[in-house]
Formats: C-alpha cells, sequence, structure tokens
C-alpha cells in the first residue's frame, strides 16, 4: 500500500544523506518534495502541511551531533513526525470493562464490516480467551445475517440466532440480554451499512448505540477509498461518535494517505489493519512499524538514536562535572529532570540500577513522583535563561507570573528554588569531592 510514496521519499533522502552539509535552503527544498511525496500519496491538504511544518522547526532547531551527516538527522526527524502523525502508539481493542463488552461495528457497505467483526472475534477467541457472542444487526440485506454466521462457523464463534421480523434494536437488546445471561465476555454487534452516509443510517447508529451500549465503537473503513475514507471517520465520529478505526484492504495498492490522515484528521487510532480476505488477515497498527514501512530508513534512524543516546551521556558528564564544581543552576536542574523523564520517569531509572531499593523508599517518602518531575520542569521552563542562571532576581512579581505560566502556585515556586539552593550548597559543600553517579545526584535534588 505504501510503496509509492515508500519509493518517493527514499528518492528525496538518497540524495539529501549523500551530502556533507545542509543549507537551510536544501531543507526547505527537501521539504517540499516531502510535502508533494504526501500529496501524491493522498494525504489531506492539512495533515501534510502540519508535517511539514513540525518537520521543518525540528529540522531548524536539531542538535547537530558530530558522527552523524545532516541528512540523516532529517530522516530521522521525518521519521519521528510520521510516527507522531500515524499516532505514536499502538492502541489495541480496549478490553478493560465489566464483561459482557460491548463492540459496535459500523461503516458503509462492502468496507468489509462483517468480515472484520468475525476477524476480530476470532482473534478475540484465540488469543485473548474470551467468549465472543457475534450478532448482525443488519436486517437490510437479506443474506447478511447468515453471512456472519457461515463466517461464526468458520471461525468457531458463536452467533446471535437469527429471528426474523425483528428490528435491528430488538436484536442488540436480545444480543446483549444473552451475552449477559449466558456469560461471554463480548458481544459484537454488526450493524447494517449503506453505500453512503445518510440520514435513516445515522439516525439508526444512534439508535443502536442507545440500546448496545457499546464500549468500542469501531468504523471500519477502506483503504483504497482514500480521502473519502478520512471524511467518513469523521462524519461518523462527529455523528455517532468513534472509539477507533479498522482500515481494510491496506493489502490493496493505494496511496497510503488514508492511514496517514486518519488520526490527524479525527483524533481517533487506527486500531487495526485489514490484510487480506483471509481470516487470520488482521494485524495490530503499530506506528513505529508502519512509519519503518513507509520511510524505509531503520538503519538511518536506528543511527541517529545511538548518537542521541551519546549526546545525552555527554550531557550529563558535563552536568556532572559542573555539579562537582558547585555551579548547578536551574537550567542543569532542568535538564536532568529531562533526562529522568527520558529515561522512563523514575520508575524507568530505578529499573536501571541494581539495589536501589532503599533510593526507591527515600524517594516515596518524599512523595517524589513523574508528576512532581514534570512540574518542577515546567516551572524551571517558565523562566528566562537569565533567571535560571541567577535565580536571585526574580521578585515576587515574576514569581507569580512564572507560577501562572507553568499552571502552578507561587509556594512550588518557592519550594522548588529552595530544593535547588539546598541542592547546589551541598555541591559546593562537597567540591573536590569523588565524582557521584547520577542516582546520587538525583537523590541529592530531592532533598534526600
Ligand atoms: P461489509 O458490507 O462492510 O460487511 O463488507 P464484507 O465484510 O462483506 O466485505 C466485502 C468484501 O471485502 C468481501 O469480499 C471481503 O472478503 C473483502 N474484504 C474485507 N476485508 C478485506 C481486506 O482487508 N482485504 C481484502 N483484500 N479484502 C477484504
Amino acid at each position: 500500500m505504501f510503496e509509492g510514496l515508500s519509493e518517493k521519499l527514499a528518492g528525496i533522502f538518497d540524495q539529501l544523506t549523500r551530502r556533507g552539509a545542509l543549507s537551510e535552503e536544501d531543507v526547505n527544498a527537501a521539504m517540499r518534495e516531502v510535502r508533494r511525496a504526501l500529496l501524491e500519496a493522498d494525504v489531506a491538504l492539512d495533515v501534510a502541511r502540519t508535517f511539514i511544518e513540525k518537520a521543518k522547526a525540528r529540522a531548524v532547531g536539531a542538535e547537530v551531533v558530530k558522527s552523524i551527516s545532516p541528512g540523516q538527522m532529517v530522516v530521522k526527524i521525518v521519521n519521528d513526525v510520521l510516527i507522531e502523525t500515524l499516532g505514536s502508539d499502538a492502541e489495541p481493542i480496549d478490553l478493560n470493562a465489566a464483561p459482557p463488552i460491548a463492540i459496535m461495528m459500523v461503516g458503509l457497505q462492502g468496507a468489509g464490516k462483517t468480515t472484520t467483526t468475525a476477524k476480530i472475534a476470532k482473534r478475540l477467541t484465540e488469543r485473548f480467551k474470551k467468549r465472543v457472542l457475534m450478532a448482525s444487526l443488519d436486517v437490510k440485506r437479506p443474506a447478511a445475517q447468515e453471512q456472519l454466521a457461515i463466517l461464526g462457523r468458520q471461525v468457531g464463534v458463536e452467533t446471535l440466532p437469527i429471528i426474523a421480523g425483528q428490528t435491528p434494536v430488538q436484536i442488540a437488546r436480545r444480543a446483549e440480554e444473552a451475552a449477559r445471561l449466558q456469560g461471554y465476555d463480548v458481544v459484537m454487534f454488526d450493524t447494517a451499512g449503506r453505500t453512503h452516509i445518510d440520514e435513516p443510517l445515522m439516525a439508526e447508529m444512534a439508535e443502536i448505540k442507545a440500546a448496545a451500549k457499546p464500549h468500542e465503537i469501531l468504523l471500519v473503513a477502506d483503504a483504497l477509498t482514500g480521502q473519502d475514507a478520512v471524511n467518513l471517520a469523521k462524519n461518523f465520529d462527529d455523528r455517532v461518535g468513534i472509539t477507533g478505526i479498522v482500515l481494510t484492504r491496506v493489502d490493496g495498492d493505494g496511496r497510503g494517505g488514508a492511514a496517514l490522515s486518519m488520526r490527524a484528521v479525527t483524533g481517533k487510532p487506527i486500531k487495526l489493519i485489514g490484510t487480506g480476505e483471509k481470516m487470520e488477515a488482521l494485524d495490530d497498527f503499530h506506528p513505529q512499524r508502519i512509519a519503518n514501512r513507509i520511510l524505509g530508513m531503520g538503519d538511518i534512524v536506528a543511527l541517529v538514536e545511538k548518537a542521541a543516546e551519546n549526546i545525552d551521556a555527554e550531557k550529563a558528564a558535563r552536568a556532572a562535572e559542573r555539579m562537582r564544581k558547585g555551579k548547578f543552576d536551574l537550567q542543569d536542574m532542568a535538564d536532568q529532570l529531562a533526562m529522568a523523564e527520558k529515561m522512563g520517569g523514575l520508575g524507568g531509572i530505578m529499573g536501571l540500577l541494581p539495589g536501589v531499593a532503599k533510593l526507591k523508599d527515600a524517594m516515596a517518602n518524599a512523595k517524589v513522583d513523574d508528576k512532581t518531575l514534570k512540574r518542577q520542569r515546567a516551572i524551571i521552563l517558565s523562566m528566562t535563561p537569565e533567571e535560571r542562571r541567577n535565580p536571585e532576581i526574580m521578585k515576587a512579581s515574576r514569581k507569580k507570573r512564572i507560577a501562572a505560566g507553568a499552571g502552578m502556585k507561587v509556594e512550588d515556586v518557592n519550594k522548588l528554588l529552595k530544593q535547588h539552593r539546598a541542592t547546589a550548597d551541598m555541591m559546593k559543600a562537597m567540591g573536590g569531592a569523588p565524582k557521584r553517579g547520577p542516582m546520587a545526584q538525583m537523590a541529592q535534588m530531592f532533598g534526600m
């Protein structure tokens, strides 16, 4: 599905990564080409524009690392923006609810709704060991209910017995009751589609939603319809409210724009992708893997990530040296906090070191948690560089404004300043003492 876009991007970056130095004009020219490639792949105009703005801004502010070329850096930036556009993290179907968990499937006729319903039921049964009941609420298409029953037999999932003459809402109620009384974990509602969105369809979906009280409402959309699929998702979300999207026919030779625009336009995650007609042809949607498939530059991305780790190590060493000399200012503190966050918060740092149980307890006693780290950094980031170097120059009025800027109280600002002072003093007093490890520094920073 992403071959066309992938080839174009490869062409653009191939030229870029071979150059030694890049001017701003080089970057701009490359971004113009990326924008064109995105639009040709049928990515929504706004999404392409935002994409390029983000990538350009980051390219300008990017830290220069000696071991990699500017072109490689640009590839990494585009990769990151791509992942963010796709939604950053995989979001599977949410099964955290009291059973029977209701899943409602919506979408246009022929999008692959019935097929996908059976695919999901099969996966929930086999992989998640759930007892699933499926019900077709499609009373318009004569064979629809029978089609679901056939697929159910094929994948070994039960379907609600068909009673002719019932309305969709009646069937939904009957399915919910059967699932509840017979102890099913999940009940899936396959609704009727139309060839296009119309008022009666939306009214019916709203009615079914009210009766079925679904925990998930998944829109099934055909990736081959590109922009139309995106508009469809927006419409369904505005009218019915969806919790996620399943993109089908990703195995086809569509241009990929739908996959790239969906999340940005609707704010709703693509949860799964259909990759064929077979019942097994359903995959989780992993933004990182898809980005890698589109860019096809995993090696460069890994290289830059590695180099970035080195920057962090250099920064840490620099900060440690400053600490040792008693020159630990608020900027250093912000850097340390940022590093702590990057390493997965306190939990992440703890996990890296053996025998830190004692420190963990100490931090728990001091009520230091990840939220505290974030808040403290937010306060520092609201200060000017000059204030970070010389906190003494801050007057009460400035502190008030800084607190407001970080969404906190003046007391919080004062507390942070006190903490910083205590740390800096202690470091000064220790001047010349042997270098201390990052954990000890961190502990000190929190006044432990
Ligand atoms: P519904 O009207 O939305 O319920 O659509 P169906 O489930 O009946 O599917 C319509 C057709 O699309 C069937 O022939 C399916 O086998 C096919 N189909 C569904 N999902 C996919 C997919 O991910 N890839 C491909 N290639 N075909 C699919």
